[in-house]
């Protein structure tokens, strides 16, 4: 009998629980569905991810169906198309990805068939690491030692590429992943075959893993795993990568298992906590101390455009605009300068982020935007402000990363800085107390 597995974000055969549990009794019919979520994503968001799908659909021997629709709808005709009486597919704990998990569950169950949800995109599910008495960890670091310690399985078989009926597509991924091309010509380091991003984990592990603890904050230097892209689109599960640095000593192995830990985190966060997808978790600052109007407009087109004054600011813009990605150090810079010098809430960033982010993943994104603006779990306190000009001399000693995206940086066209940053500084502390007064702390 015919299973259905219903591709989500875990486009790949290599240690993948809901594809092995859907050829169990056979071969599966893998679809994947084009929805109107997929349509709102960025060019180059779905540029990529026509040519990662267009990369499964390869190594599966053709067999992958792509169709437009809602999920409710397209599973259910897969599932009839096939016959199938139970869909496999991978849990997750956004509210949009369960929201459309519920959605496909009812219209499967309103037809007598089953789905079926098996493992999630993370090494422990979000909502698992509790407490003994089931509450939450509040803090991070507690909640990474229980991380540790409820564990995770070894990586799951390699699923058979053989194993698969054909399944019609009414998206034309040769189409589309031949336009993505021209739209976005693609760098090595955006690699979206699956057992490319495996053999380039493989060579990060035997290089500069080793490094990772000391220069993971440097943008000037290539010492981060270039990980998010591929974990964003499923091609590889944090267990595969958990597996190789658990074989390894050192500070490195150590360090990028703490970052996973807070992927898991963030995660666990915004499952419990569904409304901090754009609400505050805390209130830092009082409602009128907001920039707004045309000069938050201004000041947010600054911003976006990496012509702020602040050149490693300006550097992380620029790269974003260019790539897709931005190193972690300059997320945290930029991002603090957004709500902290120009005082725009951190929504409009983050939305700014979802449009522009190829590894745009919405627990870490939004929760990573929350930690930095003070108000998320466990974040970053708000009197934390980066100062840009330090930031840059400490993580960018010899100017290096900054002289590759602002090249213009020491002559008369770079702008003069938009802000006093010492003023602003001091106007978000002065925000910062009359919020702590106002609620009594
Ligand atoms: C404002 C802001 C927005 C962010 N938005 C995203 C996003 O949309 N998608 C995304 O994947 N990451 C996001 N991050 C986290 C982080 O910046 C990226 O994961 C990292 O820069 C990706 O590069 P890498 O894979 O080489 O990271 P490495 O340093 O090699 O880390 C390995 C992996 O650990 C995880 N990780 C590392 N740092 C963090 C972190 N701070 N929070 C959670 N997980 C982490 C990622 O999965 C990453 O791929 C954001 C951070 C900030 C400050």
């Amino acid at each position: 009998m015919t299973t259905v597995w219903w591709v989500r974000r875990d486009a790949r055969l290599a240690d993948n629980p809901a594809l092995l549990a859907a050829q169990e009794d056979g071969p599966a019919a893998a679809v994947f569905v084009w929805n109107r979520g997929v349509h709102l994503w960025s060019g180059r968001r779905r540029a990529h991810l026509a040519r990662v799908l267009w990369s499964l659909k390869e190594d599966i021997g053709g067999a992958l169906g792509v169709r437009r629709g809602e999920a409710a709808d397209a599973v259910l005709a897969i599932a009839r198309e096939h016959d199938a009486r139970v869909v496999v597919a991978a849990r997750e704990g956004s509210p949009a990805g369960i929201g459309a998990q519920d959605a496909v569950a009812s219209a499967l169950a309103a037809d007598g068939r089953e789905l079926r949800l098996v493992g999630t995109p993370y090494a422990v599910a979000p909502g698992r690491v509790r407490k003994s008495d089931g509450s939450e960890y509040r803090v991070f670091t507690p909640f990474s030692h229980a991380w540790r310690e409820h564990g995770w399985p070894s990586p799951a078989a390699h699923a058979d590429p053989e194993a698969f009926v054909p399944v019609e597509s009414d998206v034309d991924l040769d189409e589309r992943a031949a336009h993505a091309d021209a739209e976005d010509p693609l760098t090595a380091r955006h690699e979206f075959r699956e057992e490319r991003v495996r053999e380039a984990w493989e060579g990060y592990v035997d290089g500069p893993l080793a490094r990772y603890a000391e220069e993971r904050d440097r943008p000037d230097l290539d010492s981060t795993s270039h990980l998010s892209v591929p974990l964003a689109y499923g091609q590889i599960h944090p267990r595969t990568v958990l597996a190789a640095t658990a074989a390894m000593p050192g500070e490195g192995p150590r360090k990028l298992e703490a970052e996973l830990a807070w992927r898991d985190f963030h995660a666990d966060v915004l499952f419990r906590h569904p409304r901090a997808q754009r609400e505050s978790l805390t209130t830092v600052l009082p409602d009128d101390s907001w920039t707004t109007g045309r000069d938050a407009d201004q000041a947010f087109m600054a911003w976006r455009d990496g012509r702020t004054g602040f050149p490693l600011v300006d550097a992380g813009m620029r790269e974003l605009a260019a790539t897709g990605t931005m190193h972690n150090r300059v997320r945290m810079v930029v991002a603090s300068f957004l709500v902290k010098d120009l005082h725009l809430p951190w929504q409009r960033g983050a939305d700014h982020f979802r449009r522009a982010l190829l590894d745009y993943d919405h627990a870490q994104n939004q929760l990573n935007w929350q930690w930095v603006a003070g108000t998320g779990r466990d974040a970053a306190p708000f009197f934390r402000i980066f100062n840009p000009a330090a930031q840059a001399s400490r993580y960018d000693p010899e100017r290096r990363y900054i002289e590759r995206w602002v090249a213009e940086v020491d002559t008369p066209a770079y702008p003069a800085p938009m802000v006093d940053h010492a003023a602003e500084r001091a106007a978000a502390l002065a925000d910062h107390k009359r919020a702590r007064a106002g609620a009594g702390g």
